[in-house]
């Protein structure tokens, strides 16, 4: 392991420091991995409080980076490193293509959520956040929650996505499922000429934060919709409450339909799943949704309309980057960015067509074209020489 830094415990903000402090441990040791294409990745040990992290920054050329912190019992620290990474690049495209002003990074925490969890941790966590001095800003994910970062606030002011009354942006799900709900809409308009979800017939896999909150407007809008989840519960709540049909969750993605909506699990449109789909649109909020690239292809030659899944699910993360703004968080803001998803995605569908390539990799042309001439600007802006000045003589 590379000679590591230790670094102090910042002074707790005022407004969220509930309980004093533990006692500062300065065992956090920080080094770094060089990655190829990535500008900073680290990797942050704590053995006095079992912490094993990994900070992956993908790119900051159009703002500081934001994403996530996952915490994971990963098999080793290797499948972890792949993970941020892979997350880490996609914050970047997310990001880019929805017009946030950031960039893109994950976080990760190696370690099983039931063992690992502990304030000790977290403060240590958020020294590691602190040391890349604004870079990295974190957020919820997978097995962390608000209260989570509420205790990493004490340590690094680079967190977000907390409650509305600690200045944050609250919870995204619900603007996620209105960046669906309108992806839906625009995906209907495209293929059958009219976007009104009136008559037609949706099938959403899992219905929890995103997913039911998405029924819920489907219904409202006149769709039927159909929804498979683990959880039969939630099925039979949504039953009750909004006529939602439950169905297995064997059959979600071969029901006929006119949307199939995923919103539970990647990785599940691959080389079995594709042929048997008896849909015309896939368009839901769930991540890393192709199992390859070429997946994309795949659903394209049987002539599905694919709505990528980092574009129309960029609700959550544009209302997050609103905090960001000068005058801090405004909703009416949040709503108008995400009101532009169908837009992107129409473009999408456009360069789609013309170009004879699937819309997921134009997507992602698109994002790395957004990259390359924000870097080209910033470049030529560091290379030009200041005009004269008027009183300087010479
Ligand atoms: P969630 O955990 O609240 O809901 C997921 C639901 O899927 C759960 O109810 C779960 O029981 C169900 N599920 C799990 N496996 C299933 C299976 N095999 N078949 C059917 N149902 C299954 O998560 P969420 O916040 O609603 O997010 C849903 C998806 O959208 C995730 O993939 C997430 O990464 C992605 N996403 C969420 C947001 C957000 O703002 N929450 C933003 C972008 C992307």
């Amino acid at each position: 392991m590379a000679a590591a830094r230790r670094y102090p415990l910042r002074p707790a903000s005022s407004g969220l420091l509930r309980d004093p402090a533990p006692p500062v441990t300065n065992t956090l040791q920080i080094t770094d991995i060089p990655v190829a294409g990535y500008e900073r990745v680290v990797r942050g040990v704590d053995a006095s409080c079992g912490l094993h992290a990994i900070i992956a920054v993908h790119d900051t050329t159009l703002g500081p980076a934001l994403g996530g912190l996952r915490m994971w019992p990963y098999a080793s620290e290797d499948e972890a490193l792949f993970d941020v990474n892979r997350l880490s690049r996609g914050m970047t495209f997310k990001s880019a293509v929805a017009q946030t002003g950031l960039g893109g990074g994950k976080a990760v925490i190696i370690g099983d959520p039931r063992k690992v969890k502990s304030e000790a941790l977290y403060l240590a966590m958020g020294r590691l956040i602190d040391s890349l001095g604004g870079k990295y800003i974190t957020a919820e994910d997978v097995n962390t929650s608000v209260g989570d970062l509420e205790i990493i606030r004490r340590a690094t002011r680079h967190v977000a996505g907390l409650e509305r009354k600690d200045g944050g942006s609250g919870n995204p799900s619900p603007y996620t499922a209105y960046g669906v709900f309108l992806g839906v809409k625009a995906a209907l308009g495209w293929t059958f000429g009219d976007d009104s979800p009136k008559g037609r017939t949706v099938a959403i896999q899992g219905v929890g934060a995103v997913g039911s909150a998405l029924a819920k407007r489907l219904v409202d809008a006149g769709a039927k919709v159909y929804g498979a989840d683990r959880n039969i519960e939630r099925l039979k709540q949504l039953e009750k409450e909004i006529g939602l049909i439950p169905t297995s969750e064997s059959e979600i993605l071969t029901v006929k339909c006119d949307v199939i909506a995923p919103c539970a699990l990647g990785a599940i449109l691959h080389d079995q799943s594709i042929p048997k789909l008896n849909t015309p649109i896939i368009a839901g909020a769930a991540n890393n949704l192709l199992l390859e690239p070429r997946h994309g292809k795949m659903l394209a030659d049987r002539g599905v309309l694919y709505a990528p899944d980092y574009v129309i699910n960029a609700g959550g993360i544009v209302n997050v980057s609103v905090e960001f703004h000068p005058g801090g968080y405004e909703e009416k803001v949040a709503l108008g960015k995400i009101e532009r998803i169908p837009q992107a995605l129409k473009e999408l569908w456009t360069i789609s067509k013309q170009e004879r390539i699937p819309p997921s990799d134009a997507a992602d042309r698109l994002a790395e074209r957004i990259v390359a001439d924000a870097r080209g600007a910033k470049k030529s802006a560091s290379c030009a020489v200041p005009p004269r000045s008027r009183s300087g003589g010479g």
